[in-house]
C-alpha cells in the first residue's frame, strides 16, 4: 500500500465551509503525491464551547455521559463536510466516527483515555479510499457509550491513529506556525521553535501550552511517532517534535507555559500525624478533584499548614468537602483564593545547568511579583502567582531568559 500519513486540523482550520474547501485542496496535494491520508478533524470554530453553553442553559450539573454525547456531535459535522468537499474534488473519501473506527476508551466521560484502536478497520477502508476522515476527540467505551478525550483531545486521536497505523508521520495543522517559546498571543516576540524534544513538549503542554494536548505527546513518545505542528493557513515549515535534538542541552530554558484557571486552597492548623494528609487528599480524589502543586510547611508545635492548587472551577466543591474533613481531623480553617495562575519554565537543559531556579525567582522578584508556591521536576520549575501578575511574569521571564533571541546558554 502507499505510504500512510495522518493529518489533524483544529477547530479554527475548519471554522467555515471555505476553510474546509481549502483543506480539501491541501489534502488533494498529498493524494497526488501517492500518499494515503487519514485526516482527523475537530469541531468547527467555537462549536464545542457553544454546545457546552447550550447544556448550561438547562442546568449547571448535566450528566457527564450526556455531555459527551452532546460534544461528540461537533466533530461529526466537520467530518461529513470535509468528506463532501473531498468528493467535490473527485477524491475517494469516507468519514467515520470514533466508534466506527473502533477507538475504544475507558469510561471516564469528558477525559476518557484511549485503550485500543483496531487498525484493520482503517486499513480496509484505505484499500478503497484515498482519504479517511476520522472524528477527533471521541471514542466509545466497552458498554458502547460515546466518550470524549478532554478539551483539545483531537490531537490525541490523531497521534493514537498514527501510532496504530504505524504512519509515516503525523502532521498537526493549527492556527499558528508551530510551537513557540511561549503563547504568541501573549508575548509578541515569542519565537517559533524548529525542533523540540517529546519531554520538553510534554511539560509545556501539561503546564498550559494548549497548542498540543498533553496526552498526545505521551503517546507520540511511547510509540515514537514523528510529529510536526504547522499552520493550516500557509506552507511554512513548522515545529518537529521528536526524541532528542543536538545542541538542545545547551539551552537552559526552551519555553514558558502558564495556566490561568487555578485556585489555591490552604488548610491551616493541620495536626502533624501520619494519615492526616492522606485523609485530606482522599476526600478530593473521591470527588474527582485533581490537585496540582502541594506544599506542606515545616511543623511547628505539632501542627502544619497545607496548601495546594486545584482548578478554579473545582474550588467551590473542594472547599465544601474539605470543611467536612477539617472537622473530623480537628484542623483549623480552610482558606481559598480563586485568582491564581501558574507560570512554568521548561527545558531539558536545566538538568545540567545549576542556577536556573535562582534566575527565575530573581526575574519575578525584580518585577515585585510574589511567589506563592513553587514546584519542580527535573526539567521544569513552576511558580503559583496572583493572576493579575501573569502577563507581566510571562513577558519578564521570556525576556530574562533571552527567548526572544537565541535563548540563554549558561556555562557548564
Ligand atoms: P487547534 O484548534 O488547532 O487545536 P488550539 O487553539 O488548541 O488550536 O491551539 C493553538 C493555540 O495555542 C494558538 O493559537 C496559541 O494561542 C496557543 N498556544 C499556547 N501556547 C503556545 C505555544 N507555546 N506555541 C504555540 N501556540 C501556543
Ligand atoms: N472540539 C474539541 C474541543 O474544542 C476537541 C478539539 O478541538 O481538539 O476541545
Ligand atoms: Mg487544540
Amino acid at each position: 500500500m502507499n505510504k500512510v500519513i495522518v493529518q489533524k486540523y483544529g477547530g479554527s482550520s475548519v471554522a467555515d465551509t471555505d476553510k474546509i474547501m481549502n483543506i480539501a485542496k491541501r489534502i488533494k496535494m498529498n493524494v497526488v503525491r501517492n500518499e494515503k491520508v487519514v485526516v482527523v478533524v475537530s469541531a468547527m470554530g467555537k462549536t464545542t464551547d457553544n454546545l457546552i453553553k447550550l447544556a448550561g442553559n438547562i442546568t449547571d450539573t448535566p450528566s457527564r455521559r450526556e455531555m459527551d454525547m452532546l460534544l461528540s456531535t461537533g466533530e461529526q459535522v466537520s467530518i461529513a463536510l470535509l468528506a463532501i468537499a473531498l468528493h467535490k474534488l473527485n477524491l475517494k473519501a469516507i468519514s467515520l466516527t470514533g466508534m466506527q473506527v473502533g477507538i475504544t476508551t475507558d469510561s471516564s466521560f469528558s477525559s476518557a483515555r484511549i485503550l485500543d484502536i483496531k487498525p484493520f478497520v482503517l486499513r480496509n477502508h484505505l484499500k478503497n479510499n484515498d482519504v479517511i476522515i476520522v472524528a477527533g476527540f471521541q471514542g466509545v467505551d466497552k458498554d458502547r457509550n460515546i466518550t470524549t478525550l478532554g478539551r483539545g483531545g483531537s490531537d490525541t486521536s490523531a497521534v493514537a491513529l498514527a501510532a496504530a497505523l504505524k504512519a509515516e508521520r503525523c502532521e498537526i495543522y493549527t492556527d499558528v506556525d508551530g510551537v513557540y517559546t511561549t503563547d504568541p498571543r501573549v508575548v509578541k516576540d515569542a519565537r517559533k521553535i524548529d525542533t523540540i524534544t517529546y519531554d520538553d513538549m510534554l511539560e509545556l503542554s501539561s503546564f498550559g501550552a494548549k497548542v498540543m494536548h498533553s496526552r498526545s505527546i505521551e503517546i507520540a513518545k511511547r510509540f515514537n511517532v514523528k510529529l510536526e505542528v504547522r499552520s493550516s493557513f500557509n506552507n511554512k515549515p513548522g515545529t518537529i517534535i521528536y526524541k532528542e535534538t543536538k545542541g538542545m542541552e545547551d539551552l537552559t530554558v526552551t519555553g514558558i507555559s502558564f495556566k490561568n484557571d487555578e485556585a489555591k486552597i490552604t488548610i491551616a492548623g493541620v495536626p502533624d500525624s501520619p494519615g492526616v494528609a492522606a485523609g485530606i487528599f482522599k476526600s478530593l480524589s473521591d470527588n474527582s478533584i485533581n490537585v496540582d502543586m502541594i506544599v506542606q510547611s515545616a511543623s511547628q508545635k505539632g501542627i502544619n499548614d497545607i496548601s495546594f492548587t486545584v482548578l478554579a472551577s473545582d474550588v467551590k466543591s473542594a472547599v465544601e468537602h474539605l470543611n467536612n474533613v477539617v472537622k473530623k481531623i480537628k484542623a483549623g480553617r480552610v482558606y481559598s483564593d480563586k485568582d491564581i495562575s501558574v507560570v512554568s519554565i521548561v527545558g531539558i537543559g536545566m538538568k545540567s545547568h545549576p542556577g536556573v531556579a535562582w534566575k527565575m525567582f530573581d526575574i519575578l522578584a525584580r518585577q515585585k511579583i510574589n511567589i506563592q508556591m513553587i514546584s519542580t521536576s527535573e526539567i521544569k520549575i513552576s511558580c503559583a502567582i496572583a493572576r493579575k501578575d501573569m502577563t507581566r511574569a510571562v513577558k519578564g521571564l521570556h525576556k530574562g531568559f533571552k527567548l526572544d533571541r537565541a535563548g540563554m546558554k549558561l556555562k557548564r
